[in-house]
């Protein structure tokens, strides 16, 4: 199969095949530049020319974790000094800052069952009568939503059914990023060898449970973390399934993989900017016109506008508060620069809840009905942040302060 065979028919509507991807996955130089430009004109006729945003808090309930991902820093053992686990007074402090700076979406994102390994955890749960961190979880969560309004969306790692059907009713929408389908990235040499819950099966297990429970999924895929482009391919294809069957996916995540000091994988190399977009096309190719595809601007601050021409819609959660916990060296970008950068390229930036319009839209489908309120307060008519909220929305003037803005709409 060739490139333009391929991309004609990508074109003309077809689906994107895995051999066609496969294809697809060797295109260079002009042939590289026909596959962003199909994947940019595809997200055009499908989204327009709006980028959306969700300004939010980033709340690490726990850096404790079970697991031992070869790239990761933001897991502790409880004898280092940076463990931490946040008091739910804590939470809320943090919360209540956020609303008055304009965020709705609180994200929480913890280590996976550190009460596994850790007896630390244990006692501290043990003390408020609780088992699991989730449970302490849908705690916070509970919280957070009574008390501010603001909307929580939780990350916690691998979920059972009845987790699921428990935290959805305190949660507008959830999140488990698939990583990648490669089991062979849990070999000895993997990045995932020491990593029980990475394990790919039980991933996309989650999400299924997610799927069928009619609850609105976030998910994505780690890009450079020793992967082939088949196996990329085949993370995306896997989630385009769940999809297909679920209709629940309301965001893939395409994030790279960033080298630091303190991780195993110190001296891996990063992916080249070239092959983030190549990704990115692909994934819009293959998940179609309709699904929301996220990058992160923050790990990638030199070359994230060239993502709007492979095909991204969304910036994901951007904070005037809280760092990127989960990559403390890569500060958010200032609203108005983003903002501005986003404009340069031809769009418009707008915020959104951490629920997606096509989803909030469904209504009762996949909004618990004890939420509709919460989400009425925020949500204006065409199911993105009402624009009062607009106005309320800050630069992210870091650390000269912060500045509220008016965001022209
Ligand atoms: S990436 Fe997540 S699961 Fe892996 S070690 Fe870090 S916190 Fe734990």
């Amino acid at each position: 199969m060739n490139v333009g065979a391929v991309l004609k028919g990508c074109v003309a509507g077809k689906t994107l095949s895995r051999r066609g991807a496969i294809a697809l996955s060797s295109a260079q130089g002009e042939e590289l530049a026909r596959l962003l430009a199909a994947a940019s004109d595809l997200r055009d006729r499908h989204k327009g020319k709006t980028i959306t945003f969700s300004p939010k808090l980033f709340i690490p309930l726990t850096n404790l974790c079970r697991d031992f991902c070869g790239y990761c820093t933001f897991r502790k053992a409880p004898d280092e000094p940076d463990a931490n686990t946040m008091t739910l007074d804590e939470v809320l402090q943090v919360a209540h800052q956020g609303k008055r700076l304009g965020c709705t979406e609180v994200l929480f994102s913890l280590g996976d069952k550190p009460e596994a390994i850790y007896p630390e955890m244990r006692q501290f749960l043990d003390q408020l009568g609780l088992r699991r961190t989730l449970d302490y979880l849908y705690n916070a969560c509970k919280l957070v939503l009574e008390e501010t309004g603001l909307l929580p969306h939780s990350n916690p790692g691998l979920m059972g059914k009845k987790d699921l059907e428990r935290l959805k009713a305190v949660n507008i929408s959830l999140g488990l990023m698939l990583e990648n389908v490669s089991e062979r990235l849990m070999l000895p040499s993997g990045p995932h060898f020491d990593a029980p819950d990475k394990k790919p099966s039980l991933r996309l297990k989650t999400i299924e449970e997610a799927g069928k429970l009619g609850i609105p999924f976030t998910t994505g895929i780690l890009i450079g973390i020793g992967e082939n482009w088949e196996e990329r391919i085949d993370s995306l294809l896997a989630i385009r399934e769940l999809h297909e069957r679920y209709g629940h996916i309301q965001e893939v995540i395409i994030q790279n993989f960033r080298a630091k000091a303190e991780i195993p994988m110190r001296d891996h190399p990063e992916p080249s900017v070239d092959e983030m977009l190549k990704t990115i096309a692909l994934a819009r190719l293959i998940l179609g016109g309709d699904m929301n595809i996220q990058a992160p601007p923050n790990l990638a601050p030199e070359s994230y506008p060239l993502y709007l021409h492979a095909g991204i819609n969304d910036w994901g959660g951007v904070s005037p508060l809280t760092p990127d916990y989960i990559n403390p060296e890569a500060p958010w970008p200032a609203l108005m620069i983003l903002s501005q950068k986003t404009a340069e390229a031809g769009f418009r930036l707008k915020p959104r809840l951490a629920v997606y319009p096509e989803f909030v839209h469904q209504g009762g489908k996949f909004i618990p009905a004890s939420l509709f309120p919460y989400v009425e307060r925020l949500c204006g008519e065409d199911g993105l942040l009402k624009n009062d909220f607009l106005r309320r929305l800050v630069t992210f003037q870091r650390p000269e302060g912060l500045k509220v803005q008016e965001l022209q709409g």
